[in-house]
């Protein structure tokens, strides 16, 4: 038994008494209209990207950002440009690796969104984008440890599973690694469960919220359709649907045929959870989101749960409440393939020549 029971046992107990509508309630609110006062600065490492613009472009929009700053190897300060002709009292600029760039968008940051690295083509497994994006993650996390280590860092470049586990190790040698700032971005797989829910139940996707737990790749997402007050699925409908959330990235990927994986609903992902991030630095309270950080939930060291969040970022690692067979089972399964991942960023950073 790979999860220990006594675990499951305690997060049934815990959740049990969790009020549904802390769970991932974040997910449900884009707020460009409130007029709250926010000095907040937003870094975004990869802005030029598919994921940076559309990501850029919603946090220049966003009420709680008073500086965005879009870094990118290409075309940062051109996206920059771009964004400042919106007309929003948050000051936008660019910068590429030239004349300290980096260091330049990094410094007084208070949160820095990594959406920077190569995106999948058809055929491809988030993993195999490991080389090359492991490479890129460990020079950025390298960047932020030095010029912002108190901001809260936000990865999306996948595969997240090995990125946050390396950029960990990168930020201990510095001596900055607190795991309230680190977090893994799972949001997407959450946005994705609770469309194909919606869908499948024929009701308003606002209306649902689903718990996704486990990693962020493949059979290591697992949906808690369980949860899901009300809905009723065949055992066939339950199957599919949790196969469509675990692998709803290959559908955009096989569509954009060789032009990317997804990226609008990612931004859109990403900045729900970054703009949450932010609402709960100013005191917010009642933010929980899922997302994949540090975890004891389990016998992965690093476990996408929902999580509340406050002025520190991750104040608590919630549980995850009670599962069903068919749920306690793909847990168990999952469990092995997550923490290979999680040693194989580990090792990426901590024992450099095997790789
Ligand atoms: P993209 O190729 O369109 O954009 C990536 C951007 O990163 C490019 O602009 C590139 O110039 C930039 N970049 C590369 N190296 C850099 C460096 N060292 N410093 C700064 N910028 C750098 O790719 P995309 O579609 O935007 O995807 C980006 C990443 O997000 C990929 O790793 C992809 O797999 C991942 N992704 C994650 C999720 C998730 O749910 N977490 C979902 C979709 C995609």
């Amino acid at each position: 038994m790979i999860v220990s029971s006594k675990v499951l046992a305690r997060s049934n107990i815990i959740a049990s008494s969790f009020p549904r509508v802390y769970k991932c309630l974040s997910a449900k609110s884009l707020s460009f209209h409130s007029t709250t006062a926010a000095s907040r600065k937003v870094a975004v490492l990869g802005a030029a990207g598919g994921i940076g613009q559309p990501l850029s472009m919603l946090f220049k929009l966003s009420p709680e950002v008073s500086e965005l700053a879009c870094y990118d190897v290409a075309n940062a300060p051109g996206i920059a440009a771009d964004l400042s002709h919106i007309p929003t009292k948050c000051r936008v600029y660019g910068a590429s690796p030239e004349e300290n760039g980096l260091e330049k968008c990094l410094k007084g940051a208070d949160l820095v969104v990594i959406p920077a690295g190569v995106p999948r083509k058809p055929g491809m497994t988030r993993d195999d984008l490991f080389n090359i994006n492991a490479s890129i993650v460990k020079t950025l996390i390298e960047g932020c440890a030095t010029h912002c280590p108190n901001a809260i860092l936000a990865i999306i470049s996948n595969p997240v599973n090995s990125t946050v586990p390396i950029a960990a190790e990168v930020l201990k040698q510095h001596n900055v690694y607190d795991p309230r700032k680190l977090v893994g971005v799972t949001t997407l797989d959450v946005v994705r469960a609770r469309t194909f829910v919606a869908e499948s139940q024929g009701w308003d996707p606002k209306d649902v919220d689903v718990t996704v737990i486990g990693g962020h790749a493949g059979i290591t997402i697992l949906p808690l359709f369980s949860q899901v007050n009300n809905a009723k699925f065949t055992d066939e409908q339950l199957e599919a649907l949790t196969v469509r959330t675990q692998f709803g990235g290959d559908e955009v990927v096989k569509a954009k045929a060789g032009a990317g994986s997804a990226t609008l609903s990612m931004a859109y992902a990403g900045f729900l959870f970054g703009e949450n991030i932010l609402k709960a630095l100013r005191g917010e309270e009642g933010i929980v989101q899922c997302a994949f950080v540090e975890s004891s939930l389990t016998e992965a060291s690093y476990f996408a749960s929902p999580c509340r969040f406050g002025r520190h970022g991750v104040e608590e690692v919630l549980p995850f409440g009670p599962l069903s067979a068919g749920e306690t089972n793909a847990l168990q399964k999952l469990i092995p393939e997550l923490i290979s991942q999680i040693q194989r960023g580990r090792d990426y950073v901590v024992e450099p020549q095997a790789f």
